[in-house]
């Protein structure tokens, strides 16, 4: 059974940026849509939260995790379609913000057939929104789940390319990721050039790695870590010098590019960081958005991380129209120029770059208005 109820609960607790429960979030419902639905096949809930259309269809990832409850769940998806609304808008997308849930189970699931029972209730579910909202992969769910879903939905994207997809994000995000420091440096230092300018990267997971390999082939010099040590690897294969896990974050550099969890930068670490900008992939790497004022205190360029890491978003986007890696890669480069604007923008108004950057999502959001909530959704064209 589905209901789709419009509210105005405040969730108590909510999910740090890799799903696990730990802090209370209130979050105002302001939703379009919330779709809850204990599956037929697997016995599990499955939910779409959608919380803007203004800009285009509602898209955000499938998240595949465990909650204490359904509820827990639900404020969980609203809490990211909130954050995935900000994040398009910002990004220049025409794109709304949405996100799926799939609950895992206590005691995880009983079968490979009940996980896969799970995305396709999720997928019944997704299609039944009739394109408002598209879905993608995510936390707990890969590309090969897309397949599984798209048997049920043609609401999704982040296929294999050789479905049609846009494959693996992460190569691009870190283009992204590249761009937006280039945008940094030019603010701070004059010069969009990398060559001889020093790196921290702190994680070398999908988008770790490539940056670090992007960045040294551009004569960065690199200092990297991860708490997985059998990254080393990548470390000696770009010449970088590998720190400690524990000590990276306070490594001496001109740029720090937090790239593993979120919640990086917290009031306690604060005070250790030696680097003149922050710039990274890392979702929500504030433990808190007033970290923000005290880094520009402390004369710490901070790039809204929902700015640089938006490529991967923007290569799933262009599956919507038909994908094109090309094209994917253009938009993807275009990050420089809005980190640009962001960081102007913010002088301008003496503000933060977080500031601004939630001051341009604002300005598209409300120029929008309600004018195209009533629009016909996109089909996802495969
Ligand atoms: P990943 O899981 O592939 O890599 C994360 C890496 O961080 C792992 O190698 C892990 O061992 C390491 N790590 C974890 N804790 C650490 C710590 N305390 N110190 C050092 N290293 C640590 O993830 P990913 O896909 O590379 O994503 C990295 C970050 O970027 C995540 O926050 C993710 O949400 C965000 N992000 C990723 C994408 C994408 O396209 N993959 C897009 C947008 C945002």
């Amino acid at each position: 059974m589905s209901t789709a109820t419009k509210t105005n609960g405040r969730p108590e607790t909510a999910t740090n940026g890799e799903g696990r429960v730990e802090h209370i979030a209130p979050v105002p419902f302001e939703h379009e849509e919330l779709a809850v639905r204990r599956g037929e096949r697997s016995g599990t809930y499955v939910i779409v939260a959608v919380h803007s259309t203004a800009l285009g269809p509602a898209l955000g990832g499938a998240r595949m995790w465990r909650y204490p409850g359904p509820v827990d769940a639900s404020r969980d998806a609203l809490r990211l379609a909130q954050g995935m609304t900000l994040k398009a808008a910002a990004a220049g997308l025409d794109l709304g913000g949405g996100k799926g849930v799939i609950c895992v189970p206590d005691g995880g699931f009983a079968s490979r057939e009940q996980r896969i029972g799970a995305l396709l209730d999720f997928a019944e579910l997704v299609e039944s929104l009739r394109g408002h909202y598209v879905t993608a992969e995510d936390v707990g769910t890969s590309t090969d789940d897309m397949v599984v879903l798209s048997e049920l939905t043609r609401h999704v994207v982040g296929l294999p390319r050789d479905r049609g997809g846009s494959g693996d994000p992460s190569p691009y995000t870190a283009i992204g990721v590249e761009a937006a420091i280039r945008a940094t440096l030019e603010a701070r230092l004059g010069s969009p050039e990398l060559e001889g300018r020093t790196v921290a990267i702190v994680g070398l997971g999908h988008v770790g790695a490539e940056l670090a390999r992007r960045l040294s082939a551009a004569g960065a010099i690199l200092t990297v870590s991860d708490v997985d040590r059998s990254k080393r690897a990548v470390a000696r294969a770009v010449g970088a010098t590998w720190v400690p896990a524990d000590e990276a974050m306070a490594t001496e550099c001109e740029v720090l590019s937090p790239c593993a969890l979120g919640g990086a930068i917290d009031s306690s670490s604060i005070g250790s960081l030696r680097c003149g900008i922050v710039c990274g992939s890392a979702n929500n790497q504030l433990a808190d958005d007033s970290l923000a004022d005290e880094l520009a205190a402390a004369g710490i360029l901070y790039a809204p991380d929902f700015i640089a890491n938006a490529g991967g978003l923007m290569n799933v986007y262009r599956e919507i129209r038909g994908y094109g890696p090309g094209r994917a890669l253009e938009l993807v480069l275009g990050i420089e120029g809005t980190m640009d604007r962001i960081l102007e923008a913010a002088t301008e108004r003496r503000t933060t770059p977080l500031a601004a950057a939630r001051e341009l999502a604002a300005e598209r959001l409300a120029a929008a208005g309600d004018a195209r909530r009533g629009a016909k959704p996109i089909a996802v064209a495969h």
